[in-house]
């Protein structure tokens, strides 16, 4: 899902509101994560992913004996939070075993007769992929379940004493489906993938060799210390390493004769207002919010996407995940609670005799 970008306040700011702004003047709308780029920089083989390499190795096992065997692949489910590779996986996968690919998203898939062209059209042995696939209808999720399980489509004709149902064969195909909220898939749907797979945050080593071999499918020189201030800032997720160094290289072609060294990484990266743990405006205005706003917690999660006009999933999926990962956040059963190592970063100081762990103020 492409996350909702928050740029110089919302539409329904309170004219009244007295309270700090940032400075106004030229911005520069950088969205790091942007999908824009995901094409032109996606690992075509398996050989050419870096990190994840307990998936890789699974996924590598499972190739193997599915064409030992001379059988389709058994059903994949890749999980994990947005840019850490489920699509490129996903595409690999039929480039490894020389058969057709076809892609769907689950939110397009409104009704059974959307998904129903994809599944006669896949051939033997061939991959759907469908992304987002917690986001599949009930009726559409109901209708696929015998297409995973038998590689049959039970169709309704007719309405009343007249209906009758048809079954229609299908080819024996691989389903991959991708999602970043594993805990809202159905126990049925979970059930028919045989292979699940957890992709995980990238270690910084991972990152810097992300963009080290990205910048030369880019033609641009970058210095490894440059690559590693890239890779420190990229939160982890390989979609914002990619979109910093296109950053990077933009400001290093406008200001530096195209050569991105530390120097010039570092301006780069502090033009856009990422900081050097990977924290960008928007974490940071969420941050703000709950302490700010909610007295640092606990708050729901609900509450906070109205306060800042963005959907509660956006949050969900793009900003809590990596700040309950550096320790930043909490999600306790009350609500989203503040950290006192998110108060250290942010340079706030907690009143001593009400720490940061319970309601701040
Ligand atoms: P997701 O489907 O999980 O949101 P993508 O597969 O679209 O993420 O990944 C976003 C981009 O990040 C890809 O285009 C690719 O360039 C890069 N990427 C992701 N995983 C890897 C990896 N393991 N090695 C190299 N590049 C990667």
């Amino acid at each position: 899902m492409a996350r909702q970008r928050i740029i110089n306040g919302s539409p329904d700011e309170d004219p009244d509101d007295e309270s700090p702004r940032p400075p106004l003047g030229p911005k520069v709308d950088f969205r790091p994560d942007d999908e824009k780029h995901d094409d032109e920089l996606r690992p075509q083989r398996l050989e050419d992913i870096v990190g994840q390499r307990k998936v890789v190795e699974r996924l590598r096992i499972m190739l193997d004996a599915a064409k030992k065997r001379q059988e389709p692949l058994g059903h994949v489910l890749f999980d994990g939070p947005p840019g850490l590779g489920k699509t490129t996986f996903a595409t690999v996968i039929p480039k490894e075993l020389g058969t057709d690919f076809q892609i769907a998203s689950a939110p397009a898939l409104t009704a059974p007769k959307d998904v129903l062209s994809y599944l006669t059209n896949a051939s033997y042995g061939s991959v759907l992929f469908i992304d987002e696939i917690h986001r599949l209808p009930p009726a559409v999720e109901e209708f696929i379940y015998p297409a995973m399980e038998d590689f049959r489509v039970d169709i309704s004709l007719g309405e009343g004493i007249n209906a009758r149902t048809i079954n229609m064969p299908l080819k024996r195909f691989t389903m991959i489906g991708a999602t970043t909220r594993s805990g809202m898939l159905t126990a049925p749907l979970r059930d028919r993938f045989v292979n699940r797979l957890h992709v995980d945050f990238y270690d910084e080593p991972d990152l810097a060799e992300i963009v080290q071999r990205n910048s030369r499918k880019l033609r641009t020189e970058i210095e490894p210390s440059a690559s590693a201030e890239i890779a420190r800032r990229s939160r982890g997720t390989p979609r914002k390493a990619n979109n910093l160094l296109y950053w990077c290289r933009d400001y290093a072609d406008s200001k530096a004769q195209g050569r991105i060294t530390d120097d010039v990484a570092r301006r780069a990266l502090e033009m856009i207002e990422v900081d050097h743990v990977g924290l960008d405006e928007l974490d940071r205005r969420y941050l703000m919010i709950l302490i700010n706003v909610f007295c640092g917690g606990p708050a729901g999660v609900q509450a906070i996407g109205h306060s800042m006009n963005c959907p509660a999933d956006t949050l969900e999926d793009e900003i809590e995940p990596f700040l309950l990962r550096v320790g930043f956040l909490q999600r306790t059963p009350r609500g989203r609670i503040v950290t006192a190592a998110a108060l250290a970063h942010l340079g706030i100081t907690a009143p001593p005799d009400k720490p940061a762990q319970g309601s701040l103020f």
